[in-house]
């Protein structure tokens, strides 16, 4: 399908058979290949994009997710990371926040849809960074085949921007993804993956949480509130050596983030806790 608009009319992205999220659009972009990806039109949250029917980010708020995931793993780092791994951020936000930190040499990224990549550059040009920077290495592969070529402790970052485990991303949440994430992270390195809206999924958190602490000695949970999933969003951070999780001990200042955020994005609700028991 083209880029028509065809009119107004609901949308709603499911949560539950009996719950959803509704949206009045227009249809920007629809096709159904390795994932079904749409590209919807509204007056509140601008452009936005949906993948499997999960609303992945909008034009209004996406600064919020994409600045939380760059910028609280690099704010504990001792140094601006200079190696950094992306993993799907076919968006290319990710990108666009690392390349404003000084010092960075270098960015591979490993997004296993070439269509998002293209349409995002079409639709979204706006978000991206850029990918005609000689530092950046953007690949068309699956993440966890990408890590397994990956040089041992070569990364003092790595992120890992997917979407949840229902698609292709599955293999991004396993024990050996994780196992692959630590061989490739330097000893002061940080990792960071996106799992879910606990409040709708927790088990997504749990079965994250769960294999990560089987690979990594420390393991933190973050939260985020992204206005358009309507519910937190979770992030589990990961090292090798222990963190002051709360302490920034690099600083970055961004739309959304500063750095005493820290203390609020890993101050967790209690119920929070029983998903990672
Ligand atoms: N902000 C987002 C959210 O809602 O969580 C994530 C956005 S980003 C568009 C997610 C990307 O991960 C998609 O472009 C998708 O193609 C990519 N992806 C999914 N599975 C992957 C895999 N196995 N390897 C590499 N990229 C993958």
């Amino acid at each position: 399908m083209g880029g028509d608009l065809t009119g107004r009319f609901w949308w709603r992205e499911k949560i539950f058979r009996d719950f959803g999220h509704s949206y009045l659009v227009e249809l920007v972009y629809e096709e159904r290949a390795l994932q079904k990806i749409q590209i919807f039109r509204n007056p509140t949250w601008g452009y936005f994009l949906v993948l499997d029917g999960i609303v992945q980010f909008t034009e209004r708020d996406e600064f919020i997710y994409h600045e939380t995931i760059t910028y609280l793993p690099c704010s504990l780092l001792p140094h601006p990371p200079e190696t950094v791994l992306i993993i799907g951020g076919g968006d290319g936000g990710v990108l666009r926040e690392l390349q404003k930190i000084q010092g960075l040499k270098r960015v591979d990224q490993y997004e296993i849809d070439l269509l998002v990549f293209e349409l995002c550059q079409k639709y979204f040009f706006k978000i991206a960074g850029n990918y005609e920077d000689n530092r950046v290495n953007f690949i068309i592969k699956d993440g966890l085949l990408g890590l397994k070529e990956s040089p041992s402790e070569f990364y003092d970052l790595l992120i890992i921007d997917c979407t949840d485990p229902v698609g292709p991303a599955q293999s991004l949440y396993t024990k050996t993804f994780y196992e692959e994430a630590q061989r490739v992270l330097k000893p002061k390195g940080v990792f960071i993956q996106q799992a879910s809206l606990p409040a709708y999924f927790p088990h997504v958190l749990t079965n994250a949480y769960r294999n990560i602490i089987e690979v990594f000695p420390y393991v933190k949970v973050a939260r985020a509130f992204v206005p358009c999933y309507g519910e937190e969003i979770a992030f589990v951070l990961a090292s090798k050596e222990p963190k002051d999780w709360t302490r920034a001990i690099t600083k970055y200042f961004g739309k959304y983030y500063h750095p005493e955020l820290n203390s609020y994005y890993f101050s967790l609700p209690a119920n929070w806790y029983n998903y990672i028991k």
